[in-house]
C-alpha cells in the first residue's frame, strides 16, 4: 500500500525517542513540506515512500528530537573560534604557548585578544601579568577566562588602561593586586570594562562569520534550536539580523537582550523598539537577560550566608548582587507586563533567591502570565527555594556539564562555600521530584556545546574528563538519561515557546530531528558522551550530515 501523496523523507529501522507526552517510541517517520505527517512502525510509514522520497536507514541508531540549548553564545564561541583560542587547553604553560604562536602568526593585529582560560590553571585562581609579559611584551593583550567573568591582561594592556595601585576598584567587579595594591593581571567582572572600552570594535563581517561558524558547530552536534544569553546592540544583534536577514540562519533562535544594570527601568522602551524592529526570519528578540551575580570561583556570587576563607571560618564577603533585588522586583514586573521573558544568570543561593522573589512580585502584580521566566544555572539552590520553581512556574535551566569533581569545583569553590551549602549544588533531580520543569543548555563557550556530553554528567555526575577517575559528584542529584534528553528537547522547546512547533517527534511538527551513531539508551554502547550526531535535520532538510548515515 502506498499514500496518495508520498513523503519527502523517510526514516525507517530506527529507535526514535519520540518524547510525546507518553515518551512513546517508534522506529519509522515520514515528513513532507518540511512537517512530521507520520510517526510509527516501519512498515506503516514505508507506505509514504515514493519515487522521489528520501528514504534513511536508521540500523538501529537512536532518533531524537532536534536537541535545543537554553543557555548559548555561538556568536562568541565563533568569535573565540577566530581569535587567539585557550578553550579546551590546559594548564598555564600550554597557554602561554598558544598566546607566543598566535602573536608570531599575528604580527599585524593591535591586540592579542582571545580567551578560554581556567582560573585553577592559575595559583590562587589568579592569572599573572609577568608570564604574559615573558611571550608578549610589546602588545596589549586581554585573555578572557572560560567563563567569561574574568580577563588575564599583561603590563601593556594595563599601562593603556591606566591602571595602577591608585586606581580604585569598580562598584562592580575588582582589580586583582599584590600586598602593595600593585595590580598583578587579574580583572574580575566589572573591572574588565577598564580595559574592554580601549578594545576594538569588532567588525560586522567578523561577527557574521562568527555567528556562521558558531550555528556550524551547533548543528554538527544535532541542535536545531537554542537561546542565545546575550544579545547586545551593534555586536550579537548584528549578527542575527545580517544573518537571519539573508535567510542563512538555519537555527531557530531567541534572542536574550542584555540588561545593562546601568540603565535601570529607563532602558525598557528601547527593548520593546528592538524586540518589534530586530526579529527578522528565525530570530525572535522576546527574552532579557538579567545577571543578578557573578560566579562563586571569584566570590562574586551573591550567597546568603559569606563566603569561608582559607582558615574555614566566615569572612565579611557575600558576594555580590548586580541588580538591586528591590529594584529587581519592578523590572521584572515591568518586563513580565510587556511579554518579555526575564532570564536570569543566577549561580549563588541568594542570587537565586532574588530572582525567585522578583518572579513572585511579577506574579503578584501581574497574575500568572506566559513569558515562561528561567533561571540559568542554578548552582546553589537553598532547599526553602527548590519548590518555589513548581509553585512560580520558573524553568530550571540548568548547565549540567559542570556538575562534576574537577579543579575549579574541588579547589575553588567546596573548600570556600562549606560542607551544607556545598552539598546544594546542581540539585537535577531535587528540582524534578519538586516538579520543576527543567531545560537545559551548555553555556558555550564557556564550555563545551556538545549536548551528549552534558547528558553523560547529568545522568553520572562524573565528567568525559575523569571517567572513571573521579566519584560521581552528588550522586543522589543524578538524573536519568530520559529525563535528561527530555530537558535538552521539550524542556528547550517549552523555554523557547516552540513547544507547538518541536521539541517531540509527533505529526504535524517541523522536521527537526538528530541521528546518533549508536542506541544511546543500551549502556553497553559505552558512555553516553562518547556517542556522536551522525545527522541533524531541521524542516526534514540536513544541515549536518556524516556520511555513515548514507551507508
Ligand atoms: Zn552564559
Amino acid at each position: 500500500m502506498t499514500v496518495e501523496r508520498p513523503a519527502d523523507l523517510v526514516l525507517v529501522g530506527g529507535r526514535a525517542a519520540t518524547m510525546d507526552p507518553a515518551r512513546s517510541w517508534a522506529t519509522a517517520l515520514a515528513i513532507r513540506d518540511g512537517r512530521i505527517v507520520a510517526v510509527g512502525d516501519d512498515r506503516a510509514i514505508r507506505s509514504f515512500v515514493g519515487p522521489r522520497s528520501r528514504v534513511i536507514e536508521a540500523r538501529g541508531r537512536t532518533v531524537a528530537p532536534g536537541f535545543g540549548d537554553a543557555h548559548v553564545h555561538p556568536v562568541h564561541g565563533g568569535l573565540a573560534r577566530l581569535r587567539c583560542e585557550l578553550h579546551g587547553a590546559r594548564g598555564r604553560e600550554t597557554y602561554l604557548a598558544i598566546v607566543a604562536a598566535y602573536a608570531a602568526t599575528h604580527p599585524t593585529e593591535l591586540w592579542i585578544r582571545g580567551g578560554g582560560w581556567q582560573m585553577d590553571d592559575f595559583p590562587g585562581g589568579v592569572p599573572e601579568r609577568a608570564t604574559l609579559d615573558r611571550v608578549a611584551p610589546d602588545r596589549p593583550v586581554f585573555l578572557e577566562s572560560r567563563d567569561g567573568h574574568s580577563a588575564w591582561v599583561n603590563s601593556r594592556t594595563l599601562e593603556l588602561a591606566g591602571i595602577t595601585a591608585e586606581t580604585p576598584d569598580p562598584v562592580d567587579g575588582r582589580i586583582d593586586r599584590d600586598a602593595d595594591g600593585n595590580p598583578v593581571g587579574g580583572l574580575q567582572e566589572g573591572a574588565m570594562d577598564l580595559v574592554g572600552r580601549l578594545l576594538p570594535e569588532t567588525t560586522g563581517d567578523e561577527l557574521t562569520a562568527a555567528l556562521r561558524l558558531g550555528q556550524a558547530e551547533l548543528h554538527s552536534l544535532g541542535i536545531t534550536n537554542w537561546q542565545d544569553a546575550i544579545v547586545s546592540p551593534g555586536k550579537e544583534e548584528r549578527a542575527y539580523t545580517e544573518l537571519a536577514g539573508r535567510g542563512a540562519l538555519s537555527g531557530r533562535v531567541v534572542g536574550a537582550l542584555w540588561w545593562e544594570r546601568a540603565r535601570g527601568a529607563d532602558q525598557i522602551d528601547e527593548l520593546v523598539e528592538r524586540r518589534a524592529s530586530t526579529a527578522v526570519g528565525r530570530y525572535r528578540p522576546t527574552s532579557v537577560k538579567i545577571m543578578q551575580d557573578g560566579v562563586l570561583e571569584n566570590f562574586t556570587g551573591a550567597v546568603l550566608e559569606p563566603y569561608l576563607g582559607k582558615d574555614g571560618r566566615p569572612t565579611a564577603n557575600r558576594g555580590l548582587s548586580q541588580v538591586d533585588p528591590e529594584s529587581l522586583k519592578g523590572y521584572v514586573a515591568l518586563l513580565d507586563s510587556l511579554g518579555f521573558q526575564p532570564h536570569f544568570h543566577a549561580i549563588g543561593e541568594r542570587a537565586v533567591r532574588e530572582s525567585l522573589d522578583a518572579v513572585e512580585a511579577a506574579r503578584q502584580a501581574n497574575g500568572m502570565t506566559d513569558t515562561r521566566p528561567h533561571i540559568a544555572h542554578i548552582q546553589v539552590i537553598h532547599p526553602d527555594d527548590v519548590p518555589r520553581f513548581r509553585d512560580l512556574a520558573v524553568v530550571a535551566n540548568a548547565q549540567p556539564y559542570w556538575a562534576c569533581h574537577d579543579g575549579q569545583m574541588d579547589n575553588l569553590t567546596v573548600p570556600f562555600l562549606g560542607p551544607e551549602r556545598s552539598g546544594w549544588q546542581y540539585a537535577f533531580r531535587s528540582l524534578r521530584a519538586a516538579g520543576a520543569t527543567l531545560a537545559m543548555g551548555s553555556d558555550w563557550s564557556v564550555s563545551t556545546a556538545n549536548p551528549l556530553l552534558e547528558m553523560e554528567v547529568a545522568v553520572t555526575r562524573v565528567s568525559d574528563l575523569s571517567r572513571g577517575e573521579q566519584p560521581p559528584f552528588l550522586p543522589d542529584e543524578r538524573i536519568e538519561l530520559i529525563d535528561a534528553l527530555a530537558a535538552f528537547t521539550a524542556g528547550t522547546a517549552w523555554v523557547n515557546h516552540l513547544e507547538r512547533e518541536l521539541g517531540s517527534l509527533e505529526v504535524g511538527k517541523t522536521g527537526d530531528f538528530v541521528v546518533l551513531d549508536r542506541d544511546l539508551f543500551d549502556r553497553s554502547a559505552g558512555a553516553i558522551g562518547e556517542a556522536r550526531v551522525v545527522g541533524t535535520f531541521i524542516d526534514g532538510a540536513p544541515v549536518f550530515e556524516d556520511p555513515v548515515l548514507e551507508g
